[in-house]
């Protein structure tokens, strides 16, 4: 089996340590094991989309030299995907759920299902959209499109029972149901996907091996599950990996000036030194040796070495690290 990996960002903000962090061990992953890695783009959010964040991490990634391998073709270079693009993709699989009744139609209103959120919060319950539309028939649901009433697809999720999968990373994990899913909304009302939807479609026909990603995902990880085997699709390795932080307590901040890499690049530290650093924080190479080059690193990283507590990212070391080179 060839390894793939994919470095998955939303154009949402700067490219932050964490990410290229993330980046660098994809890339790691994929080309120890002479597999392919891909950049892709998770742009369908569009109210989110940050003007010029697609650049910055486009540039950041050659900087580093974590170049990607395969990608649309953009006149003989390889350009990344991008999922605003593909967006005539992922409907017919959200139909083809709708059809299984994994998933289904919804009409429901903003106006309405704030009403119906206001009243459960009233009543000093927390709200999940309540399958309102899940119990209209084939023939309303057929009704209400004919008349052009808006629509989104909500994934259909179990209520009860529990999802139980394994993190490389983290090892074991186990979610009530109840409490992982919710009927989110797969299709938009504008036609494009998701992002939680994009990203299983996606990673399915990228034949994405080793998903790896922050553990902020741990927790949504079963509602993928729950995709995936509705789809009869196999699930991809998970490697979640933990906060990079500033200290115990401290996210690295925005407000601080030490959440990005471009903070460090204007600062005058090395991108060599940087990407060393990084790697060590989270990962533990199992002998003492500290500076690494890139190819250095695809040899001796290991995915066992991950360590599951926060990687802290002290500047101090870096400052010390950067001074060697
Ligand atoms: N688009 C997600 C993000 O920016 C990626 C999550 C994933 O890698 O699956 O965090
Ligand atoms: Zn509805």
């Amino acid at each position: 089996m060839t390894v793939r990996t994919r470095f998955a960002p939303s154009p949402t903000g700067f490219m932050h340590l964490g990410g290229v962090r993330t980046a660098l061990y994809e890339y790691l992953i994929a080309k120890q094991n002479n597999g392919t890695f891909i950049l892709r783009i998770e742009d369908t959010d569009q109210e989110r989309f940050v003007e010029g964040a697609t650049e910055v991490i486009y540039d950041t990634l050659r900087a580093c030299g974590l170049n990607w391998d395969e990608g649309p073709d953009i006149g003989g270079d390889y350009g990344p995907y991008i999922q605003s693009e593909r967006k005539a993709t992922y409907l017919p699989y959200a139909k083809q759920l709708v059809e299984s009744g994994h998933a289904y139609y919804c009409f429901c209103s903003k106006e309405e299902i704030d009403e119906r959120r206001a009243a459960v919060e009233a009543a000093g319950g927390t709200w999940k959209y309540d399958k309102h539309c899940m119990h209209l028939s084939k023939e309303e649901v057929q009704q209400k499109l004919d008349a052009g009433i808006p629509w989104t697809i909500r994934m259909n999720a179990p209520t009860e029972g529990e999802t139980s999968y394994h993190d490389m990373v983290f090892g074991d994990m186990t979610f009530q149901n109840s409490e992982a899913m919710d009927d989110m909304v797969l299709i938009k009302q504008d036609g494009m996907p998701t992002y939680n939807f994009a990203n299983v479609i996606d990673d399915h026909l990228m034949n994405i091996t080793h998903v790896v990603r922050g553990m902020e995902y741990l927790s949504s990880t079963p509602r993928y599950n729950y995709l995936y085997n509705a789809f009869g699709w196999d699930i991809p390795t998970y490697v979640h990996l933990p906060t990079v932080m500033r200290d115990a307590t401290h996210k690295l901040s925005k407000r601080d000036g030490d959440a990005y890499y471009s903070d460090y690049i204007e600062k005058g530290f090395l991108t060599e030194a940087l990407i060393n650093y990084l790697a060590l924080v989270g990962w533990n190479p199992g002998t003492d040796q500290e500076f690494f080059t890139l190819p250095e690193l695809v040899k001796a990283f290991d995915i066992k070495r991950i360590n599951n507590s926060p990687g802290i990212f002290d500047v101090n070391k870096l400052e010390w690290m950067n001074s060697q080179y």
